[in-house]
């Protein structure tokens, strides 16, 4: 596969879309996935599906869709104190319908708030539960009146309709997939998880123009609900898949986290991994754990694939995580190009990782009689070349693959590559 070359400002550019995708109202279902996947749409072709409400999905059933349009909290003037124009956070995910006067007693059991942040909206959701609620900041809550009355009214609906999800195949040299997924439920959020929506479109037009040896799958879900709906209805597609990763949180400032996935040792865990190693930036790996994004059902127990999960901070590490907070200021361009880069670095990896055999393998081959000394210089990074042209030779027997030789051999993937390549030209080196 091609180095990574991008002309434009791959950041600049996944900040833009961020930007453009931010006051969308998304939840689990509704118009404000699908507006969202319309737009994922014009930069790459993915597919819109849509599962009716009650379909059964292993142990879960699609949930009713939910949509709304307006939703205040007004004074006895008339004002809106509480706004979901404003800001879509103010109103409980898949609040059921509400329209009526009450105390501010009763309000007060429907309002969410963040005493320890006075100045943060929290993120809430009622999913699973009809209920309805508004979020607001502690310190607006501070000007609430006990003796008043407030006017409350969610414009909402909760009705039979559609779970949607969108889905992209990129077709490679063999039929062997690479999953990429991320969840596309959160509202006005940016990092969680506006960030791993515009990180998985810019992948897919990077590998849209790039020769690739694997099929590379897309999948925009909603987080749980969507991951498990998509599994449900792609029996067949699962044993193709030999590698994947959920992209969650991928666009602050803080350095890259790498959680494994449920095997632990694949080889998307072990890619990863080298490529951290090697990049010289700080980083950190987590263990697998039945707690967190859609790796939780990619890797459930009946499932078990190999596929881990990329973040930067993770959710328990900073405190904007499902809060007002975490807004467009809180993404950064270049954590974003970092992101896309490691993604980039790590598919090189599983592209290339292949298992050769040595022809040569008594005695070490003479290799300046077929040129392969000639280009090595005197500098160290000639030395570091020679180094790994000799490891590919020797462990080149048919059991160990590229990966294996630049682990063992603590050099870079690349300049173990390289040299797999150089010795392919001659009469040293075939595939396994
Ligand atoms: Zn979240």
């Amino acid at each position: 596969m091609a180095a990574f070359f991008m002309k434009e400002d791959p950041g600049g550019v996944m900040h833009a879309f961020i930007t453009r995708l931010f006051p969308i109202c998304r939840s689990i279902t509704g118009d404000g996935v699908r507006e969202t996947l319309r737009l994922v749409q014009d930069q790459i072709p993915i597919e819109l599906h849509e599962v009716p409400t009650g379909t059964q999905v292993f142990d879960w059933s699609v949930p009713k869709e939910w949509n709304i349009r307006d939703a205040w909290v007004k004074d006895s003037s008339g004002q809106r104190l509480i706004d979901f124009c404003e800001h879509n956070l103010q109103v409980v995910n898949y609040s059921s319908p509400v329209h009526r006067r009450m105390r501010l007693a009763e309000l007060k059991e429907h309002l969410h708030t963040l005493p320890e942040r006075p100045e943060w909206i929290p993120y809430r959701t009622t999913y699973y539960e009809e209920n309805w609620g508004f979020c607001l900041c502690e310190n607006q809550l501070a000007t609430f009146d006990d003796d008043q009355e407030y006017d409350v009214c969610i414009d909402s609906s909760l009705e039979d309709g559609y779970l949607t999800y969108g889905e992209c195949l990129l077709s490679g040299e063999e039929s062997a997939e690479v999953l990429i997924s991320c969840h596309v439920c959160h509202p006005s959020l940016a990092n969680d998880n506006l960030s791993g929506i515009a990180v998985a479109v810019e992948l897919a037009r990077y590998l849209a123009k790039s020769p690739h040896r694997y099929s590379y799958r897309f999948v925009f879900v909603p987080g749980t609900i969507g991951s498990i709906t998509w599994l449900a209805r792609n029996a067949e597609v699962i044993p193709r898949i030999r590698h994947g990763i959920v992209l969650a949180c991928v666009g602050d400032a803080g350095s890259i986290s790498y959680k494994r996935s449920r095997q632990s040792e694949a080889e998307i865990d072990r890619a990863f991994m080298h490529v951290l190693k090697h990049s010289g930036d700080p980083y950190t790996v987590a263990e697998f754990s039945p707690f967190g994004y859609d790796e939780r059902q990619y890797c459930s127990p009946g499932i078990n694939l190999p596929i881990g999960c990329l973040m930067r901070s993770r959710p328990d590490e900073f405190a904007e995580y499902h809060t007002s907070a975490d807004n467009l200021e809180f993404v950064q361009p270049w954590a974003l190009a970092d992101s896309l880069a490691k993604c980039v670095a790590a598919i090189n990896v599983l592209e290339g990782n292949r298992v050769y055999v040595n022809q040569k393998p008594k005695g070490e081959p003479q290799l300046g009689k077929r040129g392969l000394y000639k280009r090595l210089g005197g500098s160290a990074d000639g030395r570091e070349r020679e180094l790994a042209l000799l490891w590919v030779l020797n462990l080149s027997d048919g059991k160990h693959s590229l990966l294996d030789i630049a682990e063992r051999a603590n050099l870079p993937f690349a300049l173990v590559r390289d040299a797999s390549t150089a010795l392919s030209e001659t009469d040293l080196l075939i595939l396994g």
